[in-house]
């Protein structure tokens, strides 16, 4: 299930970038990032809410009643989104998948 919310992760870290470099923080349509591999749900969110959550690599952004109380915490609940952290193997797994994790990867200059 883990491998299936990293994919959809993978997708929505490529949107964000893109959103990043026009510089706006405009709504964009996301994947729901669920538990559930047949979930093709999107879901919109502006640049900074999206960024609000991928501040912990455990969280990921799901829609409302997309929440697998076995494998996830439901961390706050949105009128569009709910955000859900990863416990036990699930959220160690995804954190060594977590695309920013990476080390020696590329030049990121920051942009106040
Ligand atoms: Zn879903």
């Amino acid at each position: 299930m883990a491998e299936n919310e990293v994919l959809f992760r993978e997708v929505n870290e490529r949107v964000s970038t893109l959103s990043d470099r026009l510089g706006q923080d405009v709504p964009y349509e996301y994947l729901c990032e669920c538990a559930n591999a047949d979930c093709t749900f999107r879901i919109t969110l502006s640049t900074t809410e999206y960024e609000n959550v991928r501040v912990e690599p455990k969280q990921f952004v799901v829609l409302p009643m997309h929440h697998t109380p076995e494998i996830e915490t439901l961390v706050a609940e949105h009128d569009r989104y709910w955000v859900v952290r990863k416990t036990g193997e699930a959220g160690e797994y995804v954190e060594q998948l977590d695309p920013r994790g990476r080390s020696g990867n590329g030049s990121s200059g920051s942009v106040g």
